[in-house]
């Protein structure tokens, strides 16, 4: 069996490692058009922010060792052009000489990715204007950045140079991942960075109330946030600078512009071999990787995918998905039964530090779809025991379902431990846990790395609390017909809303006499615990209450300008 790869990185590296580790016979080709395989795109910009300090490290494999140790035939700066699944051949082109050869496959899998999407805008093709997806293309920013730092004339040894030589400037343009981590490492070397993006938030999987925290966590990091500023071309400005043009009038200088704007899949050489390409753009493929012609498989961001909560056509670009993908191809080629179970879109972006992350369906999208069977949460738990030095506070949503309690999504952000709760959300969501799951996960404790009653124990706790009918909850966008602060004096002097009434949580036994019993009362604290105890108080008193989910913090983190 002769099996053709096209595509040599996530998926298409993954397809041949484990296709081989099944089929010692099978002859295996893998074509890639650029110089590498097996690269790390995902450490690409901190190769452009120098955290990751040689070129060398980005490559993770060579053509060499996947021949030696995969007895694996790797060509590179090899191009598939055209497929003819008639005859089961592809055509490819050698990239550095042009010349064009024909190649039989018994099976053929396609793992070419998705493409920056660069759009036809005037002066798009100026000097100084790059997308990340390859490895020669943040060489090409290292070199530009290197070619344009400021002349010191004498003045490096000077300790004063960085007071009196301008900081060099950079737009980048898209507040996805690549985006914010663009802007992360170009700040990190001392570029002044202005972050550009059309929409109202960034980070646009999440809730904008939970991006608007990842907003914050921008700007105190000093990059600039320039929402809902449409980009409409580039023009040369004065000296060597370029400057972003934008709807609203604006021309932003930069000396380097980096677009972030999304990708797109590549499904050019799929087109060629008539593959059925889906709503999102992506190539169509069952579960088990197959495309709608007999033995071509394809995987990767070249691919849509069913979304596991929502059951709706999906494109996530994403490196789990494709690796996962790349090693089902290879299995049902070699006969096994695998199958992809769909994807749920779980990720994570560092932030100076910190991280946000989510798994699973958000509300905007719940909403888009008209699902309302659902309820959510809000929580602030701590990273690790409080007691222990070091603890952050973590700020957390969770959707479940409102009839059943299935845990449906969960996005966080904060300075640490992220990652785990994400993870720990993201598989028990892929086994269709519900919130009382959640309440009995086991998880590991020690102070240092979490609480007995872990962030993810609390969320499933708070949630079930409320589906049980302990504690109704509402949140700060609905209406609050009697807003009740049980908050201390002192923490009103702070912040407070106004037209609430406050009676300190110590004092509300003695006071019941105070509150209305014609109408519901919503109470509110710091982040939503005491005021759940105020709650349970007045309900078992007779009052109508729901607590304000998250409190004040959710209010001051979620919604203050
Ligand atoms: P790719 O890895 O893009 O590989 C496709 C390869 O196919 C390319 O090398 C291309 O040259 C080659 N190719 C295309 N067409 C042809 C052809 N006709 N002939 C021959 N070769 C061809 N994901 C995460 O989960 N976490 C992250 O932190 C993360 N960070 C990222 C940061 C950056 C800057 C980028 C660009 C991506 C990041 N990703 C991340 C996404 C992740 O890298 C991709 O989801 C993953 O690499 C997709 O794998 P793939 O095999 O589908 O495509």
């Amino acid at each position: 069996m002769k099996v053709i790869i096209v595509g040599g990185v996530a998926g298409g590296a993954s397809c041949a490692a484990r296709l081989r580790r099944l089929d010692e016979a099978a002859e295996i080709l893998v074509v890639e058009r650029g110089p590498f395989i097996s690269y790390a795109n995902c450490g690409l910009p901190y190769y452009v922010g120098g955290v990751i300090p040689r070129e060398s490290k980005l490559v993770l494999a060579d053509a060499a060792l996947f021949r030696a140790q995969l007895n694996v035939e790797v060509r590179t700066l090899c191009e598939a052009v055209s497929i003819s699944p008639e005859a089961k051949t592809v055509e490819l082109r050698d990239v550095t000489t042009g010349q064009l050869t024909v190649e039989a496959y018994d099976k053929l899998v396609l793992s070419p990715g998705a493409s920056p999407i660069r759009p036809p805008l005037p002066g798009i093709d100026l000097p100084g204007i790059f997308v990340v997806r390859t490895v020669p293309d943040v060489h090409a920013i290292r070199e530009w950045l290197e070619g344009h730092a400021p002349e010191p004339s004498g003045l490096d040894t000077y300790t004063g140079y960085q007071t009196v030589v301008p900081a060099r400037r950079a737009v980048v343009v898209g507040g996805g991942f690549i985006g914010l981590e663009m802007a992360e490492n170009l700040a990190h070397l001392g570029l002044d960075v202005t972050l550009v993006q059309r929409g109202p938030q960034l980070m646009s999987p999440m809730d904008p109330e939970m991006a608007h925290y990842v907003e914050l966590h921008m700007t105190r990091n000093g990059v600039r946030l320039a929402l809902g500023e449409n980009v409409t071309g580039f023009r040369q400005g004065a000296g060597s600078a370029l400057e972003v043009l934008t709807a609203s009038g604006k021309a932003i200088p930069a000396d380097i512009v980096v677009m972030g704007i999304g990708v797109q899949p590549e499904v050019g050489l799929a087109r060629t071999a008539g593959l059925a390409v889906g709503e999102r753009g992506g190539i169509v493929v069952d579960d088990q990787m197959r495309t709608s012609v007999p033995d071509i498989f394809a995987v990767g961001d070249a691919v849509e995918v069913r979304d596991w909560v929502t059951s709706a056509q999906a494109h996530v670009a994403l490196a789990g998905p494709a690796n996962r993908q790349g090693r089902i191809a290879a299995e049902v080629i070699a006969g096994r039964d695998s199958r992809f179970r769909g994807t749920q879109g779980t990720a994570i972006v560092g932030l100076f530090g910190g991280a946000a992350a989510w798994t699973g369906v958000s509300e905007k999208t719940l909403r888009r779809i008209g699902d309302t069977d659902y309820e959510k949460v809000y929580i602030f738990p701590n990273s690790h025991a409080g007691y222990y030095p070091g603890a952050q506070y973590l700020a957390m949503k969770i959707l479940f379902r409102r009839s059943d309690g299935r845990l449906l999504g969960a996005q966080a952000v904060g300075r640490d431990g992220v990652d785990k709760r994400i993870d720990a959300f993201a598989v028990a969501l892929q086994f269709g846990a519900t919130v009382y799951d959640l309440e009995e996960a086991e998880l590991t404790y020690a102070p240092q790395f979490g609480s007995a009653k872990s962030p993810v124990n609390f969320a499933g706790m708070v949630a079930a609390d409320v589906l049980r009918g302990d504690m109704p909850v509402t949140h700060w966008e609905d209406e609050h017909p009697f807003l009740l602060d049980v908050r201390q004096p002192a923490e009103l002097a702070v912040e407070q809303v106004s037209g609430v009434v406050n009676i300190p949580l110590p004092e509300l036994r003695a006071r019941l006499g105070e509150l209305p019993s014609d109408r519901e009362i919503h109470v509110v604290c710091r982040s939503g615990q005491r005021a759940y105890y105020a709650t349970r108080i007045l309900l078992q008193n007779g009052f109508a209450a729901r607590t304000v989910s998250g409190g004040m913090m959710s209010r001051s983190t979620f919604w203050a300008g």
